[in-house]
């Protein structure tokens, strides 16, 4: 007899999957990563979180972008926007000589959309939704993330100053 299964053990839910999280990744702990290690990747995300507008709708960074300041839909988004760039993991030979988890994009990702990608993940695993948000200065709209201390940005870069 099997287990009882729980299918949404921590509220997140596969968009159009059935398949529960992944046991290993699901017991997995933030790494609370130092934000500033993930600043260029997220200056590339914010790119294209930006520029989404310009896409077709079925841009997925345009669904992300969208959903700044609702934290379902940008979960949802998110997990859509993985989907469509994460190929799998593969374990590959580093530099240094050991062995190391690899994420591997699909064939037609852009270089650097991928990491765009997991630092945004990163990012919001660890600071969560709110880390996403949408400038407040009056007349724009720029999508921006924050990786403050405190996680209380409320502009984009442009508007951070004076
Ligand atoms: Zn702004």
């Amino acid at each position: 007899m099997p287990a009882a299964t729980d299918p949404s053990p921590d509220g997140l839910t596969q968009s159009g999957s059935t398949a529960p999280p992944d046991l290993v990744l699901a017991a997995w702990k933030p790494l609370r990563p130092a934000f500033a290690g993930l600043r260029d990747a997220l200056t590339a995300a914010e790119q294209r979180l930006n520029n989404a507008h310009e896409e077709t709708s079925m841009d997925p960074w345009r669904r992300v972008a969208a959903a700044a300041g609702d934290q379902q839909a940008g979960l949802s988004a998110l997990n859509g926007l993985l989907a469509t760039v994460l190929s799998g993991l593969r374990l590959i030979h580093h530099d240094d000589g050991e062995c190391r988890v690899a994420l591997v994009p699909h064939a037609h990702v852009q270089p650097g959309e991928l990491a765009a990608a997991q630092a945004l993940a990163l990012l919001v695993e660890a600071g969560g939704w709110t880390r996403v948000g949408r400038c407040t200065h009056r007349g724009c709209s720029r999508v921006f993330t924050d990786i403050t201390s405190g996680g209380n940005r409320r502009t984009c870069p442009v508007h951070q100053r004076g």
